[in-house]
Parts: structure tokens; sequence; C-alpha cells
């Protein structure tokens, strides 16, 4: 006998115990993006490898060490999305969304990275992603940042906090890059190995080093704030005061930077205690380079992208451990010669809208009543031999709301409407 195969490791099933919580966090993120007025977009899991190698940066993990890519029997380079803000501004430009225009749009679905899977940190995991774009404003900053915390709200989530910073345009980053290296570069042995890989090809990643030699470095290190102009502070402030009017708690944090390369001026993360080490359920921040990057004209735009398995993990803990799915109706035939009698009695009551699930070729009737408990049926129909020659089934309500009657097969949809068993 061969082996069996298990999943790539990293990549998880969703169970069928698991999908009725997924598909309720789902419905609100639905709703939130709904309710602000966003559309769908639903791009390519698999896009040219360029794409992301231009938007994230060649120095930012991702690029360096997390892509599924391959050749393919074409020869041409593609991979496995690791994130989709760069497939959406992508399909945006090619499909002329942005010329002349604002749009506001939402995705959902699988994303890719090679890392090392850990709990909330997975091989696969799934994003739903807000982004406005063609507003420079502080209220579209605010606007996405009040999504968020919209989900959360809707979820009963509590205890997930907002970091916000703001990184300046890129002349000021780039000022600022200089003068954190000038620094650095007098500590440069004393950094962890990664930090000082990084003061030659992504300084600002420094300041997420977790090294606390690094960390105490870093304390007298320039700040970003210092080199940030009028203009981008009033826009950074003009964003707390909206939060603040709106009772959005948040911190600053001087040293979020986000790890990829297109973002400028506002960048936020929600975090979390509920999921361990991995404690970021979501993050974002304005991109307004990234589409002329890719062509485009120069349009700004923010953003945010959030993982659903961290959030689903957070809501699990906090709130219902699993959400179970309910039945309507569980239909018990106890002889397989009615079964076409019970086929066509459960077609009528899923063309009624009742929710039914049918036992299927016999079985014992305690057996079966125990299945429609453990679904959650509100009530078992039993439809035995001397049932179906008089043309009567049997309706026993498993919530009490009354008395197992027999009722005539021709009168069933009328007595459970009428009794309200439903
Ligand atoms: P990022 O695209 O890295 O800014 O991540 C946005 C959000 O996606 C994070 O806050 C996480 O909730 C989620 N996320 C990122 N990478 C992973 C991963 N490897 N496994 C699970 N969730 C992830």
């Amino acid at each position: 006998m061969s082996a069996k195969i298990q999943s790539v490791k990293g990549m998880n099933d969703i169970l069928p115990s698991q999908s009725p919580t997924w598909q309720s966090v789902e419905t609100v993120l639905r709703k939130v993006a709904e309710l602000y007025a966003y559309q769908e977009i639903r791009t390519p899991v698999l896009e040219k490898t360029t794409l992301f190698r231009q938007a994230l940066g060649e120095a930012t993990d991702i690029i360096e060490k997390e892509m599924y890519a391959f050749e393919d029997a074409g020869g041409e380079h593609l991979c496995m999305r690791p994130e989709n803000t760069a497939s959406v501004v992508r399909a945006g430009i090619q499909h002329g969304l942005f010329y002349h225009n604002q749009i506001r749009l939402w995705y959902m679905g699988p994303m890719f990275r090679r890392d090392r899977p850990q709990k909330g940190r997975y091989r696969q995991f799934s994003q739903f992603g807000m982004e406005a774009i063609g507003w420079p404003n502080p209220e579209i900053d605010a606007e996405i940042i009040m999504a968020s915390a919209k989900i959360w709200g809707l979820l009963g989530l509590q205890d997930i906090r907002l970091c916000l910073n703001t990184l300046g345009s890129n002349l000021s980053r780039e000022r600022f890059k200089e003068a954190l290296v000038t620094y650095l570069s007098d500590y440069k042995n004393e950094l962890d190995v990664d930090s000082q890989r990084r003061l030659k090809t992504n300084p600002l990643r420094i300041l997420d080093s977790k090294n606390q030699r690094t960390q105490d470095i870093l304390n007298q290190a320039p700040q970003i704030n210092d080199f940030i102009d009028s203009q981008e502070s009033d826009h950074f402030a003009h964003i707390c005061d909206l939060l603040t009017q709106s009772s959005i708690a948040f911190h600053i944090d001087a040293s979020l930077v986000r790890g990829l390369d297109y973002y400028t001026s506002t960048v936020f993360e929600w975090v979390t205690d509920a999921n361990g080490a991995q404690n970021a359920i979501c993050g974002g921040g304005r991109y307004d380079g990234l589409i002329a990057l890719h062509g485009g004209a120069n349009t700004p735009a923010c953003g945010f992208a959030l993982g659903l398995d961290r959030l689903v993990e957070c809501y699990q803990a906090q709130q219902h451990g699993n959400v179970t799915e309910q039945l309507d109706i569980y239909l018990i035939t106890l002889s397989s010669n009615d079964s076409s009698l019970s086929t066509k009695i459960g077609e009528s009551l899923r063309n009624a809208g009742y929710k039914t699930a049918m036992n299927h070729g016999a079985g014992k009737l305690k057996s079966q009543l125990k299945k429609a408990n453990a679904n959650g049926a509100k009530i078992a129909l039993i439809l035995g031999e001397s049932e179906s020659t008089q043309g009567v089934i049997q309706v026993k309500p498993l919530r009490g709301q009354g008395e197992t009657q027999n009722i005539a097969t021709s009168n069933l949809l009328n007595f459970i409407e009428t009794n309200q068993l439903l």
C-alpha cells in the first residue's frame, strides 16, 4: 500500500466543522466593504514574478526568500501571489480603472509565502483587503482605518490595538534613511547579523529588529519625525484628529515601518495578543508612488490587508469557539422501499426554502434521531413503512415546540407553516 499523501507543510485544510466560522467572519468582511461602498475585484492567483519584484522591493523578506516562483513550460517566470495590492494595481492600470478616476476596491483570497510555518504563520493564508485609489486626502486614510475598526466592532472583538506612524514622502524617507545609515554604521559590528546585512539592502527594516542590543542602539538613533515636512505632519495630525473624534484609540509607534518598499506617508498595524508571536492581524497605509511605478499615472492610494487565518483564530478564542451550522429539517426514511417518496418530499421542503438533510438508505430510528440532533435540526420527519402506506409522515419537533404528530404528506408544508415549527 502506498503512503498516505499529506497536505503541503504550512498549507491548511479548512474542514467542515471550521467552515461555518470562516463563513460568519467572511460575511462581516463583505458587509463592511459594502457599508463603505467598496467594489469587489478578483485577480488571478498566478502573476508574473516581476510584478512583485518591482512593487515590494528586491531587499524585502518576501522577495529574498518567500516567493513560490517558478518557470512554466513556456519559459515564463511566474509566481503565486504573496499579497494582492500589487495585483490590484496591475489590474487597475491594465483595465483603465484609475484613468481620471477614483475607485474603492476590495478583495479576498489566498496568498502564498514560503516562510517558516508556526501558529498564525502559514504558507497559504487568506487576506481581505480594501484599497481606496485616487484620493490624496487624510480623510481617506482615516476611512480605511475606520473600516478596519468596524470589522473588529461587528465581530465583537476586544483588545486589538492600533499602531500608527508616518514615513513621510519618498524624499523625507530617503533623507532619514541616509541619517540612519550614518548613525548605525558606527555600531555596525554590534548589530545583529540580519541588521548588518540590511544596513546595505534595506536599512528601515532594522527598526523592526527584535534583537535587544540592536534596539538599545536604536534608542539614540535619528527619528523619522525629524525628517518630515510640515505638509506631511499636518496630513498625519489630521488623521489622528479624525480617529480621536471617532473614538478610535491609537498608539504612535515611530519604529513602525512595515516590510514593503511601496509604503509612503501613513502606515498602520492592528495587533493583538491572542495569536502568540504572530501578533499582527492587519496592516496597511499609503502607497502614493506604486501606480506610477507600474506605468500608470501619478495616483495616490491607501489600503490595508488583514489576515483571515489570524482573524478567525482571534474570533474563536474570544467569542464562540466554532460556529455550528443549523439544519431546519432532518428527514428520516426507515425503509429503502420509500426512497423515491422521501426524495420527493425532501425536494418539496427545499423548494419551500427549508434547509433539509436526509438519511438516504434506511437506518435505525434511534441513531438517526441522534444525527438529527447533532446537526441542530429543529424538526425530524419520520417516514416509516406504516406511515407511507397511510400517506402520512411523523413530525417530531426537536426543540420542545409541541407533540409528535402524524400529518398527511399532502398537508405537510401547510402544517409546518401554520404551526410555525421553523
Ligand atoms: P502583510 O501583507 O505582510 O502586510 O500582512 C497583512 C496581514 O496578513 C498580516 O497582518 C497577517 O494578519 C496576515 N499574514 C501575513 N503573512 C501571513 C502568514 N504567513 N500567515 C498568516 N497570515 C499572514
